[in-house]
């Protein structure tokens, strides 16, 4: 939220620091959402000892549970759905800001004033009444964020950089798959592509404003279609490709429906701004348990697309999406799971226990699979992923990667990525942060590689 820094914002070290707190949901699963609500339990007593302060729900929990927050916790003061326009928020807060200092002195001078909970129960209403204007058109584009730009902009005196500069851009929104356990096309709806001249715009502004990774992302990003010439994903990649600057772009989260050899033929060709990882959410192994996910795809199509992968781009890293325990699962049906990791040989896999989520298909399934059965399964699978990871991060022991600074880790060594997104921890001094170097692996964890510098790329 940078234009909050033009207001004069900082960051708070702690949630009792701050005066605004804005929380940012998610709904894919329960568990995150019970989480919110124990949080904001806990946020109700940072009211009592500030009573000015103001508390705001957005995203996805915001869409669908925005009257139930409302009416179950005063002290929240908005909430903001995520598929609502960005800069009506953001000329919401910015006001929101800047009138909570007069605020502050009013309660400071009155101490006998009771707690602030008024609702701002429609913010485009309130933005409308106080004639609170919108911010450009580019940022339509919804939720930039640019971490450590400020440092290495060029109007600022050069001094080293904490965090590597990173910009995460929305290149579409919304689901028009129905996946039978997701909730994404409840929270965001239909599917929106923002247009590529823009994206495109948006990513050499970045770039130019010492931006070194740029992270597409969308609910369903591969799908993206231009809405002006209707070009593909493959194509904007294409775009920014031939923009200059040393960078690197990648994109999340992709569907296997759209995995398609043109998709792996640019990345392929242009290992260095689009570094060989790939995140390709299988789900299942079965092709019983993909029906009833109504996933479109069976597990020979998937594993032939990995095929396709590995022909053109030999070493890069492949991530999943796995869930355990869907209704109708099956010990046989897990133990295809398990042969699809033991075939593709994932880098990271992201596993979770199928949570029911209301308004979803699923929910409406009958599911005889027990808990603990559940548990056990995601156990032995991330067991079993560990030595995965470990073994393939193993085979990069005395090679030389092309990495990516990141930042200083507390203890002091710094952070990098390699091309395959694998965490490398070393030691160097901080000038190197934002840099891209190679570095020579000496050992290795299944989440991390240890290395030495090897030389500087730039
Ligand atoms: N669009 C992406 C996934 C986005 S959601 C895709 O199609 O692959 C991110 C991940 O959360 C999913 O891949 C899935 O593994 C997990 N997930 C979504 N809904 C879930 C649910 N109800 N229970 C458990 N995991 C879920
Ligand atoms: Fe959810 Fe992804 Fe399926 Fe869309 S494609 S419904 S976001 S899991």
């Amino acid at each position: 939220m940078q234009y909050l820094d033009e207001v004069g914002c900082t960051v708070a070290k702690t949630e009792a620091e701050a005066d605004v707190i804005v929380i940012n949901t998610c709904a894919v699963r329960e568990k995150a959402e019970q989480k919110l609500w124990s949080y904001l339990g806990e946020l109700a007593d940072i009211k009592k000892t500030k009573p000015y302060v103001k508390i705001g729900v957005i995203g996805c929990v915001a869409s669908y549970k925005k009257k139930e927050i409302y009416t179950r916790f005063d002290q929240v003061s908005f909430v903001y759905g995520a598929r609502e326009e960005m800069p009506a928020l953001q000329a919401y807060l910015t006001d929101l800001v800047v009138g909570l200092e007069s605020t502050k002195q009013v309660y400071a001078e009155n101490p006998q004033l009771s707690v602030d909970s008024h609702q701002d129960r429609d913010i485009k209403e309130v933005v409308a009444r106080k004639g609170l204007f919108a911010v450009s058109r580019l940022s339509k584009l919804g939720g930039f964020k640019q971490h450590a730009l400020k440092k290495t902009s060029a109007v600022t005196p050069a001094e080293p950089i904490k965090e590597v500069g990173r910009s995460y851009i929305n290149i579409m929104t919304g689901c028009n798959k129905r996946c039978a356990y997701c909730i994404v096309p409840v929270t965001r709806g239909q599917e929106i592509s923002f247009p590529m001249d823009e994206i495109v715009q948006r990513v050499a502004h970045d770039v130019a404003n010492g931006v070194k990774e740029v992270m597409l992302i969308g609910q369903n990003v591969n799908s993206y279609a231009d809405p002006v010439t209707g070009e593909r994903f493959p194509e904007l990649l294409r775009r920014l490709v031939a923009l200059e600057g040393t960078f690197w772009v990648r994109y999340i989260s992709p569907h296997p429906q759209d995995m398609t050899v043109d998709l792996f033929d640019v990345m392929a060709a242009h290992p260095h701004r689009l570094p060989w990882s790939v995140h390709f959410p299988v789900q299942s192994g079965s092709n019983k348990i993909l029906d009833a996910m109504l996933r479109n795809y069976t597990i020979e199509r998937y594993l032939e697309q990995i095929q396709w992968l590995r022909d053109r781009m030999p070493t890069a890293t492949i991530s999943t999406d796995i869930i355990v325990g869907f209704p109708g699962e099956t010990e046989e049906d897990f133990l295809a799971t398990m042969a699809v990791i033991e075939k593709v040989r994932f880098d990271l896999v992201y596993s979770f226990i199928y949570s029911p989520r209301k308004y979803t298909r699923a929910a409406k399934m009958e599911d005889d699979c027990l808990p603990e059965v559940k548990g056990a399964r995601l156990e032995a699978l991330q067991k079993r992923q560990l030595v995965i990871a470990l073994e393939n991060n193993s085979r990069n022991i005395g090679k030389k990667l092309r990495c990516l600074v990141e930042k200083r880790l507390e203890h002091g060594k710094l952070l990098a990525r390699t091309e395959g997104n694998v965490r490398v921890i070393f030691d160097g001094t901080e000038n190197l942060i934002g840099q891209f170097i190679d570095l020579t692996i000496i050992s290795v964890s299944p989440q991390n590689m240890h290395a030495v510098l090897s030389s500087f790329i730039q």
